[in-house]
């Protein structure tokens, strides 16, 4: 049964990870933005179809030879418990794992729970020790806090039910890249948008209007600054431990010019999508800020628009 099941996820999770990235593998004939979507697009859909199915994986007990030193991605935990001492114990029911945090968040230690895949909570008695009972399954485990399983036993089906709900909602710090395998909800976004990606490659002829396009600069524009912000971020982290009067200039340099590269960056990407000509129908490419201008590559023709950005040259 255990087994079959491993065998199912590998199969099915092996399938659609090896179609997603056999996509990225496309005709160097085609328009470099459209190579550029269709491997971006293949990547987004390997990392999300990773963590949908890794989690299933480790659910069903196949990732059961992890070391108790590999911490899985969690982000956002709910039914979080603590023990007297104040270690923090975070149940993840996508991979059907408990995670032990010290006091100050640092990770202790993690090890799987024969949950079949389904919910589970957590309770900590007077003794320390974790009392876990299963959903469905109804079955009832005792782990000594550094993942010893003291016991297991089934319980009257109710007790899921009975069982307290005293555990918080918890965010654990997560890198942003891990975030996609923390939570299938996320691997499934993640992989939607790298399978919009990959139709926008695969069409053979779409040409965008104006407008739409514009729309479509605005949003990458945005996005850029987003990612912008959270590389900024990640590199306060490193700068963090340097005395303030170092970390505090280098903290905003990098904040603006990330800032503004991912301006430039999401708006250079938009940029490379090609729109229709008013004049010719062949492919017009933006350029410039003050006003944005179109230029059609086939005839020449300049199309000037409304709308006007504050950075660049012109
Ligand atoms: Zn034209």
């Amino acid at each position: 049964m255990h087994l079959l099941w491993i065998i199912l996820v590998l199969l099915i999770g092996g399938m659609f990870i090896i179609c997603a990235a056999s996509a990225s593998f496309s005709s160097s004939k085609i328009p470099r933005w459209k190579r550029i979507a269709t491997f971006a697009g293949s990547g987004l859909l390997v990392i999300g179809g990773c963590g949908f199915f890794g989690s299933a994986l480790s659910a069903v007990g196949g990732l059961n030879w992890l070391p108790d030193s590999f911490e899985w991605p969690v982000g956002y935990a709910q039914g979080v418990v603590t023990t007297s001492d104040n270690y923090n114990i975070v149940p993840h029911t996508p991979s059907g794992r408990i995670q032990v945090y010290d006091p100050h968040w640092n990770f202790v230690t993690g090890w799987h729970v024969g949950a079949g895949g389904e919910v589970f909570k957590l309770d900590v008695a007077e003794d320390d020790n974790i009392h876990v009972i299963t959903g469905r399954t109804d079955l009832h485990y005792v782990f000594e806090k550094d993942g010893t399983l003291i016991s297991k036993d089934t319980c009257e089906p109710a007790a899921y039910d009975l069982f307290p709900d005293n555990g918080k909602s918890i965010v654990v710090a997560t890198a942003p890249w891990l975030w996609p395998f923390s939570n299938p909800i996320i691997s499934w976004a993640v992989g939607a948008i790298g399978a919009g990606l990959l139709f926008l490659g695969s069409k053979q002829d779409i040409k965008i209007g104006i407008v739409f396009h514009l729309i479509i600069q605005v949003v990458f524009v945005f996005a850029g600054f987003i990612f912008g912000g959270i590389l900024a971020a990640i590199v306060m982290e490193f700068i963090r431990p340097l005395p303030s009067i170092l970390s505090i200039p280098l903290g905003i340099v990098a904040l603006l010019s990330l800032a503004y590269g991912g301006v430039r960056g999401g708006e250079y990407v938009a940029r490379l999508i090609s729109v229709r000509c008013p004049q010719c129908r062949s492919s017009s490419f933006a350029e410039g800020h003050r006003p944005i201008r179109y230029r059609c590559k086939t005839c020449g023709h300049v199309e000037l628009t409304r709308c006007r950005a504050s950075w660049g040259k012109d």
